[in-house]
């Protein structure tokens, strides 16, 4: 379903049917975080299910007030992968698992 600003998104619900005007977003409501639509304009998550269509990849999102943003509110995601019980670093990657990379496209670890 799209956003309120027009990115697709599983985790987006919206129901608008005969005036109704009900609108959640899944993700955060399972880390009982507050949602509002302007957290879809700098959401990370639609571009990383653009990128990354894994069955096994599990997204967590918490919204943060990051320095970096001025403080301003932002949805901060953090990646599980169910197959190997690990966290993933890059979700827009993911973890090599079922799709190694060449080695010209590992990510080092920092
Ligand atoms: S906040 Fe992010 S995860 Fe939630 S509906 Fe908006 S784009 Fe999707």
């Amino acid at each position: 379903m799209k956003t309120p600003i027009g990115k697709e998104c599983k985790y987006f619900y919206g129901d608008y049917y005969r005036g109704r005007h009900i609108e959640e977003c899944n993700l955060l409501k399972a880390s009982n975080q507050t949602w509002s639509a302007d957290l879809c304009r700098t959401c990370p998550v639609p571009g990383i299910l653009q990128a990354n269509a894994c069955e096994f990849l599990q997204l967590r999102g918490v919204v943060n007030r990051p320095l970096t943003s001025g403080f301003q509110r932002r949805v901060q995601v953090t990646a599980y992968c169910e197959k190997i019980h690990k966290d993933v670093n890059e979700p827009h990657i993911g973890c090599g698992e079922c799709h190694p990379l060449p080695p010209l496209f590992e990510i080092k670890p920092k």
